[in-house]
């Protein structure tokens, strides 16, 4: 392998740049040329790349979002779209490709990777819903500023003895949700792996307030429930004031935590080291603080973490 190329892709995530640094950087320490792809999978098949020097990606380290740009963009899913995008790879002298995103983006790696064009995964998500990593690159940060949101609800929520419903991000996976309400101190969550009924909510709300508490907040992950509709049918029960806010592209974006610029950069490197040994058509992940490497395939579909159930109990006993 001589030249690689490395993309961002399906929804962006703080650390992403961090990790396109930390593929670069890497990369050319080992020798190898770099080729920047724009905007996903449709700069690839449209032929959008350019060459990426060290200083490219000087002062990235610390900035949100992805300067490549990320796109959706279905037709991946089409053979011949793809067979096109190795072509125009290999028109540029790419040898092999690294892909930054979720498990969309993973699947896109994977059917390259099948067709003999070398490609690695990284984890680059707020969700942390990607199988065969304990945690993913943006996760962190994406915690960081849905506690700094919820405490300042809190506030507020307080000084007007408000029931406060906060949408986090997350799709099917609960963690985000889960880890900012203990960490921001809420009195509910309302998980996807949990079935949700909201009269068991509102009653739980309501013993609260016979017990005096001038406040509560509610975490609840996207897609469960419309959280205006809660907050109305909890308002109508409760007679207390009750708000949804929802957070929603506040939490991808930021400079990314500490955790995640490291993250990043190690699991760029670590790509780069498992292309040179000849690994492709895999992902990269973290397992106990150890790098870590899977087939996307069994990432995907058998690798899932299974839901963090001592966690709920533990916050359970702390509401
Ligand atoms: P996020 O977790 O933020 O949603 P993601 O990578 O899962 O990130 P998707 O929109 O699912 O986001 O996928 C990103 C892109 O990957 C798609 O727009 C498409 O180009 C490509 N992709 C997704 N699924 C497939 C698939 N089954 N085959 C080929 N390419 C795919």
């Amino acid at each position: 392998i001589k030249k690689i190329g490395v993309l961002t892709s399906g929804g962006d995530s703080p650390g992403m740049n961090a990790a396109i640094r930390g593929v670069v950087r890497a990369a050319i320490s080992d020798g190898l040329e770099v080729f920047g792809i724009y905007d996903g999978y449709l700069g690839l098949y449209e032929n959008r790349m350019k060459k990426l020097n060290r200083s490219d990606v000087s002062d990235m380290i610390t900035r949100g979002g992805t300067f490549l740009g990320s796109a959706r963009f279905p037709q991946f899913k089409e053979e011949a779209v793809r067979l096109q995008a190795i072509e125009n790879m290999k028109a540029n002298g790419i040898d092999a490709l690294v892909v930054i995103g979720g498990d969309g983006s993973y699947m896109g790696a994977k059917l390259i990777s099948e067709k003999g064009f070398p490609c690695i995964g990284l984890p680059g998500t707020i969700d942390n819903d990607i199988g065969g990593t304990d945690y993913t690159i943006g996760y962190f940060t994406a915690l960081q500023t849905v506690v700094e949101a919820i405490d300042r609800l809190r506030d507020t929520s307080s000084s007007h003895q408000r029931i406060s419903l906060v949408e986090v991000m997350g799709r099917y996976c609960g963690d985000l949700t889960m880890a900012a309400a203990i960490a921001s101190g809420c009195e509910f969550m309302v998980l996807p792996e949990i079935p949700f009924n909201k009269d068991e909510l509102v009653q739980e709300l309501q013993r609260g307030i016979d017990h005096g508490k001038k406040h509560a907040i509610v975490a609840v992950t996207e897609k469960v429930c419309d959280i205006y509709e809660l907050a109305k049918y909890i308002e109508e029960k409760t007679k207390r004031e009750t708000r949804a806010t929802v957070l929603g592209h506040i939490q991808r974006g930021g400079s990314p935590v500490a955790y995640d610029r490291v993250l990043a950069s190690r699991m760029g490197a670590f790509a780069i080291e498992l292309l040179l040994k000849g690994v492709a058509g895999h992902c990269v992940g973290i397992q106990r603080d150890e790098l870590v490497h899977h087939e996307i395939e069994e990432a995907i579909t058998k690798l899932k973490r299974p839901f963090k159930a001592d966690w709920l109990k533990t916050a359970e006993k702390l509401y």
